[in-house]
């Protein structure tokens, strides 16, 4: 038996023994007493000797013992023994970590819940500079940028954020930064120089090409239009002419729509942006709409109690909403039914456009901003459109702080709710009835 119950029994005997003793000496209480004062001096010296050896080095076996102590003595020595193997492992797999991440080429940082350097790799340091005695330094000591210190105290961090070096060298650095464990963060920072080259090339082939073709166009346009109205022309031309102006009209939106894509792409979005009442900006297009639905008569409305001043570029804004209010004509079938409204919420200023015309399969809303992603082929030809339109949409919401939601159902209607944060309203909403 080990353990209390062993040491209770032997505790017991003992005291059975000097009941026993003072019996027959007729001294039973001072018995009793000297037998525990005894067991007390044992138990007090056992506690000296664990106390010491506590106090020591911990590496020498425990001091032998008898009874309960003996247990505890040899516990604590195998507990000892377990958590020390046990922070060996931790302190060799820590050692692998930080081998491996030195070897990345990204750079990774460690930094405590204050935004404070608490370890970095070869390549943050090459990156941005840190000196080994920097430990503990704020990171936005480093990468001073605005742009850079918004990120990092908004918290929101689904997004990367892409940006020149703070070192300069003519480097893009892109930012990804993690929370873990008590508010602590990992930032990666990776070297994207040679991605971002690629990808202003990619941009300025595509302004440069949509550029030169403008002027070609322009000209086959012309003599389109003069050919049409020619009195010469033989009866059997009219029907080719009137389709190559449909084509080159066609050609005429996708380059403009390319050259907005490109500029939205490259300008910096602080661009142009001022102070904005929307509700007569939604009132214009809405009227524009009504022309463009003409004989087809929908029946549009514009739901817009409040009249919020809003900070946004006016062009932009312009072109974002009458994308979707226009879109919402191309596919609602004639007398059909389009509701614009523009609410503000908890959060967010919503702007909803519904239609209850085609819809579309859900299977295609997860593409649907993309450049060029076409639902079906022909529809696309019956719209005449050019399968930009929700792209720049996207564009120009993100330029805004906002973000674009789609629901729809196929021959029910359609939903495009853009939302975005109420920072963006510059002055109190006038209520208007
Ligand atoms: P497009 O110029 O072809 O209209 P968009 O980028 O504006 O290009 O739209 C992409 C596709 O999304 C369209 O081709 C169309 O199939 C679908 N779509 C957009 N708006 C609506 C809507 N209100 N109802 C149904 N389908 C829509």
């Amino acid at each position: 038996m080990r353990g209390f119950s062993a040491e209770m029994q032997r505790v017991l005997l003992m005291g059975i023994t000097c009941c026993a003793i003072g019996w027959i000496n007729g001294y039973l209480a001072w018995t009793l007493i000297a037998g525990g004062v005894i067991y007390m001096s044992w138990t007090l010296n056992q506690i000296r000797r664990l106390d010491q050896w506590l106090n020591s080095n911990h590496q020498s076996p425990p001091p032998n013992a008898t009874g309960i102590w003996g247990d505890i003595f040899d516990r604590i020595y195998r507990l000892q023994k377990t958590h020390r193997r046990e922070k060996k492992q931790l302190q060799r797999l820590v050692n692998r970590v930080q081998e491996a991440t030195k070897t990345l080429r990204d750079g990774v940082i460690l930094l405590d819940r204050h935004g404070n350097l608490e370890w970095w790799n070869r390549s943050a340091q090459k990156l941005l500079g840190f000196q080994d005695t920097d430990q503990g330094q704020a990171l936005i000591n480093f990468v001073r940028q605005p742009r850079f210190i918004k990120y990092f105290e908004a918290g929101k961090y689904a997004e990367p954020l892409t940006m020149a070096s703070p070192r300069g060298r003519n480097q893009q650095l892109l930012f990804q930064i993690n929370r873990y464990g008590h508010q602590e963060r990992l930032v990666v920072v990776r070297n994207v120089t040679r991605l971002h080259r690629l990808e202003s090339m990619r941009q300025d082939f595509i302004a440069n090409v949509s550029h030169e073709l403008r002027t070609p166009l322009t000209v086959v346009s012309g003599y389109l239009e003069t050919l049409e109205d020619s009195q010469d022309l033989p009866p059997k031309w009219h029907a080719a002419i009137a389709q190559m102006q449909t084509q080159s009209q066609r050609m005429s939106l996708l380059i403009n729509d390319l050259i907005t894509l490109s500029k939205l792409e490259t300008e910096d979005s602080d661009q142009g942006q001022s102070p904005l009442p929307l509700k007569p900006l939604l009132e214009g297009i809405v009227l524009e709409a009504k022309d463009i639905s003409g004989a087809d008569e929908h029946s549009i409305s514009l739901k817009c109690e409040q009249n919020p001043v809003f900070l946004g570029s006016e062009k932009e804004l312009y072109s974002a909403f009458s994308n979707l209010i226009f879109n919402a004509i191309k596919y609602t079938p004639a007398r059909g039914q389009i509701t614009v409204s523009l609410r503000q919420d908890e959060k967010n200023l919503v702007l909803c456009v519904e239609d209850n015309g085609i819809g579309i399969d859900a299977k295609h809303l997860p593409r649907l901003t993309e450049r060029f992603y076409r639902v079906d082929q022909s529809r696309h030809s019956e719209s005449g459109g050019t399968g930009l339109g929700l792209a720049i949409v996207k564009h120009i919401l993100r330029r805004h702080d906002g973000r674009l939601s789609i629901t729809s159902e196929l021959d029910k209607g359609s939903q495009f709710t853009c939302r975005f944060p109420l920072t963006r309203i510059v002055a109190a909403s006038t209520k208007e009835s």
